[in-house]
């Protein structure tokens, strides 16, 4: 599958750039100024697609549309076609994958054997199971007393906007389009400016399912002006975001104007803790894991590692000697391992930090320069697994999201300060425990603040089971039934069953 994968990159290559009109109403056309912008390829810097920037007056097209759709045709469609129109858009992804894969490499930079053997098949399974979930939408019957009849219903919320981020494009707009669609809504969705070819490309097929048009509408363009128009939209009945912080902060408080719904899955700096009694291979692969898969660019990276001070040394040799084999390049290879930071803002992000990680005084393991690649590679936005040992949680590299591939290992000596210090942060997405200690593997998940608790593992994710977080990592869960909740809202029915007068 590998090889067919690289060799449909090379038919990419050849066709480059393309070009990408906005999805609005079941028609693809131009943004109303006329405007386009380039997606970068950030392994070498060359321009992949040159597409269509949606703004104000776009938005204001797309939400028309959503609106048209989810009062008209969409409202009439049962909850079984609803399933079984995903059901078709999940096997359409499944057949395409290897190109989608590709083009998803050669866009957000990530190694192809990811974005393969790990982003497709998590966007396949995402809308297969939205697509059963349709039809298991239901209400309840409340036990009133009287002679009353109380029940409830699930209704859809409306017309959904969603703004995704650039680190896993695909699988976020499968975790914000299949459960709106699979409870009946119609959505908007804005790609992140860096990534927005395979939520274009998803379009061609979501049309090729048969969607009536305008329940899906998708318009890239840029955060300040496509994004806020559609967070503050008064025609929008939801908006679902996943990005940073400090941008769910804003979407927030433009969604308050008009009390529009909102869920935010943010960021994090999340603890993965070692103890002593771990199997330290497993957990050194963990470690590795945490920080280094996806550049580093996952919301849940265990970006703080707590080792106990006594394995500390043979923790350290072992996770410096994984990480410099990590395989660094050209990210269409099927052999390569790490591919280039998103883009040429994200790369200096990351040397930022790692600037401020000496400033700090933390020690420096291994990493924390670009590595000296050939050709068209030398241009990339390419980064070394980086290590730092020596970091206290108080520290700016241990308290702030960086984004990349930087892991700051922190020491600790018993498990009360351990708890104290791992829960010490703004965020609560998520945290890893490793240990031989099942008494302790469950009390650790207890007393972590945070979404989701990985005990010998981490960054597993499935479709039915829900994920989100605690503190300033956002509300809401998505995924698994929780995700319906989001994307619906209950009204409830009272029925008088004496036929008397009041
Ligand atoms: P990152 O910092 O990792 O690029 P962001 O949180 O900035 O992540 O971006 C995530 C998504 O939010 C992108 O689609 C981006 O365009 C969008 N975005 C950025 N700023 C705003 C804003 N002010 N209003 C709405 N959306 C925004």
């Amino acid at each position: 599958r590998g090889e067919e994968a690289v060799s449909a990159q090379q038919a990419e290559k050849s066709s480059m750039p393309r070009r990408y009109q906005l999805f609005i109403g079941g028609q693809w056309v131009d943004a109303e100024s006329g405007k386009t912008f380039n997606s970068i390829n950030p392994a070498t810097g060359e321009v992949l697609a040159e597409v269509a920037e949606a703004d104000k007056a776009d938005i204001d097209k797309a939400v028309e549309a959503a609106r048209r759709a989810f009062e008209g045709r969409w409202s009439k469609v049962s909850a079984r076609d609803r399933g079984r129109l995903l059901y078709k858009l999940a096997q359409l992804i499944d057949a395409r994958a290897k190109e989608l894969a590709a083009l998803e490499t050669a866009d957000n930079g990530k190694p192809i054997r990811e974005s393969l053997y790990v982003d497709l098949p998590e966007v396949v399974e995402h809308f297969e199971y939205f697509a059963g979930m349709a039809t298991k939408i239901e209400g309840e019957t409340i036990p009133v007393p009287g002679r009353l009849f109380n029940y409830t219903v699930r209704e859809p919320v409306g017309v959904c906007g969603a703004i995704i981020p650039w680190n896993y494009p695909l699988v976020m707009a499968a975790w914000k389009l299949a459960p709106a669609l699979a409870a009946g809504n119609t959505v908007v969705l804005k790609p992140a400016e860096q990534t927005p070819v395979t939520a274009l490309e998803l379009g061609r097929l979501i049309q090729e399912a048969g969607f009536p048009d305008g329940v899906v509408n998708i318009v890239p363009g840029f955060g300040e002006t496509a994004g806020a128009a559609l967070a503050s939209h008064p025609g929008i009945d939801k908006i679902a975001f996943t990005g940073s912080t400090e941008v769910g902060k804003k979407i927030a408080r433009a969604a308050a104007e008009n009390l529009t719904k909102v869920s935010l899955e943010l960021g994090g700096k999340s603890p993965n803790i070692i103890f002593a009694d771990a199997d330290l291979e497993q957990a050194v692969n963990g470690a590795l894991m945490g920080i280094f898969f996806n550049q580093g660019q996952v919301c849940t990276a265990g970006s703080r590692i707590f080792v106990d001070e006594r394995i500390k040394d043979d923790f350290l040799a072992q996770f410096r000697e994984r990480a410099e084999r990590i395989r660094l390049g050209d990210p269409m290879d099927k052999q390569t391992q790490m591919g280039p930071q998103v883009s040429e803002e994200q790369l200096k992000k990351v040397k930022y930090y790692v600037h401020l990680a000496h400033e700090e005084g933390a020690t420096l393991v291994t990493g924390g320069e670009q590595p000296q690649l050939e050709g068209a590679l030398a241009r990339g936005y390419f980064f070394r697994p980086t290590i730092f040992a020596d970091v206290k949680n108080e520290m700016r590299v241990a308290q702030e999201e960086i984004f990349g591939p930087v892991a700051a290992v922190i020491t600790f000596k018993d498990e009360e300060e351990l708890i104290e210090q791992a829960n010490r942060t703004i965020y609560g997405l998520s945290a890893g425990v490793w240990t031989r200690d099942i008494v302790r593997a469950h009390r650790l998940a207890r007393e972590i603040r945070a979404g989701v608790v990985w005990i010998n593992t981490y960054n597993i994710f499935n479709a039915a089971s829900p994920f989100g977080g605690y503190k300033q990592s956002g509300y809401g869960r998505e995924m698994g039934k929780h995700a319906i909740e989001l994307y619906t809202q209950v009204k409830s029915v009272w029925i008088d069953l004496s036929g008397r007068p009041l």
